[in-house]
């Protein structure tokens, strides 16, 4: 059904570049906080109309969807970009630096929304393909809890645009830009966190047979919590237990009543994910009765472990291979350690999330020295465009 030779190519979305750049540039000096999106869902819903997109806006908050349909063709897909901004104080001293104190495009997602941008705009302007094509600009991915992609599906998202399958990109320091990354099954982490108290008895420091210490039942907690992972899970498998913070007592001559415990907890499989809350409960639990104390547990589950499906990660593969060539195409790219809210999407339906190379020696994701690699619009945006060409095929009539 497709033709090779009308699929897009990165040089055909090249004079694009310099308008993409200033949307992209625009947006890193206007960034906006999980939530607070207006602006941004605003710019956004404004050029999918100009380029004759059906738009629906406020859908799970900021939640924006440019719908085109083309010939009479039953399939569809959906792209999604997140549009929000993290608190940090941008300290690049770039001329389009932020303009809003204290906030800051530090993850790239200025860079996602725009090259979605710029494949709305190719992709309405060139109209090579048969179905339905949902682009989906999601607020609040950075929320950690209720976020912008657990919003937009309770808000019907899936039901009011139908979707076979559904991508999503993330940009990557530490790789070349224009390199793009894949993996099939588990990528990213599944984030967890978790607030332990133990209840014990204070008293004074000199009398400890009179009271119930927390500060021990927690040292001997935090050392038993090391063999979840080095004694439980599978060695074939992998997760992280971090307990990153510990608090207990105000003076040392006072044994507190109660100690407080903060982890991280990390997983790439839902097996794992589930040994873990059961292990951590039971460790608490039973370290808690052989002191004599007693404990809560507030298990929060956080973003769910992202699993890419085989058959739509292998053709996203094949179009970035067609589009810029194997030697800038890594699969299967390494697990990735982070969690994404894109995971709820990947619940729902088949799809692939991927990595797009930032530049190999450029400052980490949340730093705030960090910058968006402006060349990868265009390579982005044509690659967003050949996958549609790809998934719903070409109307020939
Ligand atoms: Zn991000």
């Amino acid at each position: 059904m497709t033709r090779p030779d009308t699929l897009c190519s990165v040089t055909e979305v090249a004079p694009d570049a310099q308008e993409l750049t200033e949307i992209r540039r625009h947006l890193h000096a206007h960034p906006e906080l999980s939530f607070q999106e207006a602006q941004t869902s605003a710019l956004v819903a404004e050029r999918l109309k100009s380029w004759g997109y059906e738009v629906t806006t406020g859908i799970g908050g900021h939640g924006v969807v440019g719908t085109l349909r083309v010939g009479d063709g039953k399939r569809s897909i959906g792209i999604r970009a997140d549009m929000d901004a993290l608190p940090i104080h941008e300290q690049t001293g770039l001329p389009y630096a932020s303009r809003h104190e204290g906030t800051m495009h530090a993850c790239g997602h200025d860079g996602h929304t725009t090259t979605l941008l710029g494949a709305a705009q190719h992709i309405a302007r060139t109209r090579r393909f048969n179905g339905t094509v949902n682009l989906i600009f999601q607020p609040a991915e950075e929320a950690g809890s209720n976020s912008g992609a657990e919003q937009m599906i309770a808000a019907g998202l899936f039901d009011r645009f139908p979707c076979d399958a559904i991508f999503g990109l993330h940009n990557h320091p530490g790789v070349p830009t224009g390199t793009f990354g894949f993996r099939s099954g588990p990528f990213m982490a599944a984030c967890d966190t978790v607030y332990i108290t133990i209840h014990g008895k204070s008293g004074h420091a000199a009398r400890p047979h009179m009271t119930v210490d927390p500060v021990v039942v927690a040292s001997a907690l935090v050392m038993a919590l090391q063999t979840v992972v080095s004694r439980n899970v599978d060695p074939t498998q992998t997760a992280v237990v971090t307990v990153g913070s510990i608090h207990a007592g105000e003076a040392t001559n006072v044994i507190p009543e109660d100690a407080k415990l903060g982890l991280s907890v990390r997983s790439f499989s839902v097996e794992v994910r589930q040994l873990l809350e059961a292990r951590i409960r039971q460790l608490v639990q039973s370290h808690a009765e052989a002191y004599g104390a007693s404990a809560t547990v507030e298990y929060i589950r956080g973003y769910p472990v992202l699993i890419n499906s085989e058959h739509e990660t292998e053709l996203a593969r094949q179009v970035a291979e067609e589009l810029v060539g194997a030697d800038h195409v890594i699969a299967p790219f390494p697990m990735v350690a982070g969690s994404e809210d894109f995971a709820f999407y990947l619940q729902e339906r088949p799809g692939c999330f991927l990595r797009i190379g930032n530049g190999a020696n450029t400052p980490m994701l949340h730093n705030a020295h960090y910058d968006y690699a402006d060349e990868n619009l265009v390579i982005g945006a044509a690659f967003w465009t050949r996958l549609v060409e790809r998934f719903l095929g070409q109307n020939l009539d």
